[in-house]
């Protein structure tokens, strides 16, 4: 019985710096005429709570003196990360996995997938980037009550593999609350070029993390 390895998605298997992050940038400009920096995203992001890309927008815009509703938020922020015709920021996703890091890793693990991201949203990335690999399980913000930090979703996981040891890798505060909740092994991603990079260690750090690495790449190393 292998043990069950379970990534978040963005930051650790996909690259989202021009996409979803971007999404925010474009979305907080059109509201408030004003920019949002990437450090004061990441800066967010430590504070744990906004792992919802459509809840930081509508904070951001609030916290820059404009209020708008969520549903507005949502949909022009799909305007800006989905496109017309799939042709949005979303293909400006890149995909971490080195060629042959997925299939090395599947010989010692069942992989699996604990995302924020509706279902079809990860599906969109993972037809584009491994259409031939299928993630088991794979736990989206549709199949769960309460987003993270809230364990719920790691604890599904381990309730339907029982007696199976999980371990799960993110790349944020709440994907290491979310672990620590759910008593599973956290292994941080935090890649060199994080503006916050010592904060989010040190996030990492108090919520228990078992090892850090700066890319998914690394992680053979430390398992
Ligand atoms: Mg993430």
């Amino acid at each position: 019985m292998k043990d069950l390895l379970i990534f978040d998605m963005d930051g650790v298997l996909t690259e989202v710096s021009e996409s979803y992050r971007a999404a925010v940038v474009q979305c907080v400009l059109h509201f408030t005429g004003q920019r949002v920096t990437p450090d004061l995203i990441n800066e967010y992001k430590n504070k744990g709570g906004w792992n919802n890309d459509w809840d930081l927008t509508q904070r951001i815009a609030s916290d820059f003196g404009v209020p708008v509703p969520h549903s507005t938020i949502v949909t022009k922020f799909n305007e800006f990360f989905l496109g017309e015709n799939g042709n949005g920021l979303i293909m400006q996703e890149r995909w971490f996995p080195a060629p042959g890091l997925l299939e090395r890793l599947e010989r010692a693990f069942q992989l699996g997938i604990f995302t924020g991201r509706l279902r079809y949203e990860a599906d969109m990335s993972l037809r584009r980037f491994a259409p031939s690999f299928t993630f088991e399980p794979m736990i989206c913000a549709d199949d769960v009550v309460r987003a993270k930090p809230s364990p719920e979703g790691l604890q599904t996981i381990a309730a339907r593999f029982p007696g199976r040891r999980v371990v799960y890798v993110g790349d944020t505060v709440d994907d290491a609350r979310s672990a620590a909740g759910a008593g599973v092994p956290f292994i941080g991603v935090a890649a060199a070029t994080h503006s916050r990079r010592d904060d989010l260690l040190a996030l990492f750090a108090s919520a228990g993390a078992i090892a850090v690495v700066e890319n998914i790449n690394e992680v053979e190393r430390v398992l």
